[in-house]
């Protein structure tokens, strides 16, 4: 090992990703508060519970340890039978109980891996636990009247929180932004959240530490946070990495800190010390029982489990026959799977693989346009029909993409359309003879080109024909006639 080499080639990086969801309830964790927070007035979702006043009770959702659960089946892992419930102690102005309530010892979920594909095949990241846990309140930093001031608003006190965290598994930042990817797909998928990162209600941290490549002991990590897309997350690590390479290479010693991500300047800053674990003196939470989850209800719960997207994947791609692209492509978009799926359900007939075509080129082209009264206007019959009439050779590729252009804006149905419209193929042979009459006549060097050899010709008159049925002639009808007649001896 030389110092010549790139820094790249020397140090591994080492990364664990931490995951806090939002969790998609009706109610808050501990309390009967609405999690409807979005936009509402500051302060007007809390109650006695969730403001940490003294004398009060929690009790627990039910929906958010469901949640956590399927959570946990669907990414392989062990649910816990007996877990309990443990206090982290510490002191800030957004948490008005001085502590929150959260899962320690016994998480409810355990040791589960999600397989994802990168750029350099599949890959499986072991996940350490999920567990579940309370939101903090709001603390806003504003000016008013000329005063800094510190503003705290308490809404978000209280909100289920779901806590995923992977082992050290990770060695570059694609593979950990595709691991959040997933994650967000699945969560989504699950409907146990909605998982935007956008408005926080994922939030991604990375932990982050290099070591020469060779050497079995981690380097000291450091924590990113204050991502807030994927795009951040690969662009944090991957700075991270750099930085470290950089002051290790230079004899500087890493820190254990917390770092936040400057989106701005697309670089991270130091924010704070890394609070050690016993900081937090974590004890069993009195005010709460230990959670006993029955046989019946585990199983209930995994019986209600969706399709997940990797076994979804592999069915568009095994039984459906699509690329392993298309797959993913539908996979990612919820609307666009179903419209797939309701099209294969309606024509058995049509190849799945068609149908996908339309779906993943020109009803998600119109649907990102935005373009018409769009998605919601699409027939997933209609569709099927008219790949149909594709098919069957009833109606021409580049007409057909009209029709649909048509019904995903209007939604009137694919038939009504081809008549109105006139798209109907002209597959008559006397009608087409006619046409291939014209042409030939009206271009007597192609087809001495073509008696004379040039076989390429052939293109140029069959495109003639087209164009003087304004594309509605059967191509493939139109070719053999053009053959046939050309290719008799005058
Ligand atoms: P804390 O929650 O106190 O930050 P944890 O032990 O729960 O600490 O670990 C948090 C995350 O850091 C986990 O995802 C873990 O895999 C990861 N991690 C632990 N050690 C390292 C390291 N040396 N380098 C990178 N990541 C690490
Ligand atoms: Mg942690
Ligand atoms: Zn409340």
């Amino acid at each position: 090992m030389t110092a010549a080499e790139p820094a790249a080639s020397r140090y591994e990086a080492v990364i664990g990703i931490e995951i806090h969801c939002q969790l998609k309830t009706v109610s808050k964790m501990f309390c009967g508060c609405s999690t409807e927070i979005d936009g509402a007035a500051p302060n007007s979702h809390c109650c006695p519970v969730c403001l940490g006043l003294p004398g009060v009770l929690p009790t627990i959702n039910k929906k958010a340890v469901e949640f956590v659960i399927a959570t946990g089946f669907a990414i392989e892992a062990k649910v816990a039978t007996t877990t309990r419930w443990d206090r982290k102690n510490y002191f800030y102005p957004d948490l008005p109980k001085g502590y929150q309530i959260s899962q320690y010892q016994l998480p409810l979920a355990a040791e589960g891996r999600l397989t994802f594909d990168t750029s350099d095949g599949p890959f499986t990241v072991c996940v350490r636990r999920a567990h579940l846990e309370e939101d903090t309140g709001r603390l806003i930093h504003a000016e008013l009247d000329g005063r800094r001031v510190s503003l705290i608003d308490f809404n978000r006190s209280g909100m289920p929180l779901m806590e995923i965290v992977t082992e050290p598994d990770i060695r570059t930042a694609e593979q950990a932004r595709r691991y959040a990817e997933e994650l967000r797909l699945l969560m989504q998928t699950i409907g146990a959240s909605d998982a935007e990162m956008e408005n926080g209600q994922m939030r991604v941290e990375a932990n982050v530490s290099i070591r020469p490549r060779g050497q079995e002991a981690f380097g000291t990590r450091v924590e990113v946070k204050n991502m807030n897309s994927m795009r951040a997350v690969e662009r944090a690590i991957a700075f991270e990495i750099e930085r470290q390479t950089v002051a290790v290479d230079a004899g500087e010693k890493i820190h254990m800190e917390t770092r936040g991500w400057d989106e701005a300047r697309q670089s991270t800053y130091h924010m704070r010390p890394k609070e050690e674990e016993n900081d937090y003196r974590y004890f069993p939470e009195p005010d709460l029982p230990p959670l006993l989850t029955s046989p019946e209800w585990l199983a209930e719960i995994k019986a209600r489990l969706p399709e997940l997207p990797s076994a979804r994947r592999r069915r568009y791609r095994d039984e459906q026959g699509l690329s392993a692209y298309d797959a993913d492509v539908l996979v990612n978009d919820a609307t666009a799977a179903a419209l797939f799926e309701g099209a294969v359900a309606a024509d058995p007939a049509v190849p799945p693989k068609l149908l996908a075509n339309w779906v993943t080129g020109e009803y998600m082209r119109l649907a990102k346009g935005g373009e018409g009264s769009g998605a919601a206007a699409v027939d997933p019959a209609e569709l099927a029909a008219l790949v149909e009439l594709v098919v069957d050779g009833s109606i021409s590729g580049t007409n057909a993409k009209e029709v649909f252009a048509e019904h995903f804006a209007t939604g009137r149905g694919v038939s009504s359309i081809v008549k109105a419209r006139g798209f109907e193929q002209i597959s008559d042979a006397g009608a087409l003879g006619t046409a291939i009459d014209t042409v030939l006549a009206a271009n007597p060097a192609a087809v001495a080109d073509y008696r004379a050899g040039k076989a390429e010709v052939l293109g140029f008159l069959v495109g003639q024909v087209m164009k003087a049925t304004r594309g509605q002639a059967n191509a493939g009808m139109v070719q053999n006639a053009l053959r046939e007649r050309l290719d008799k001896a005058e």
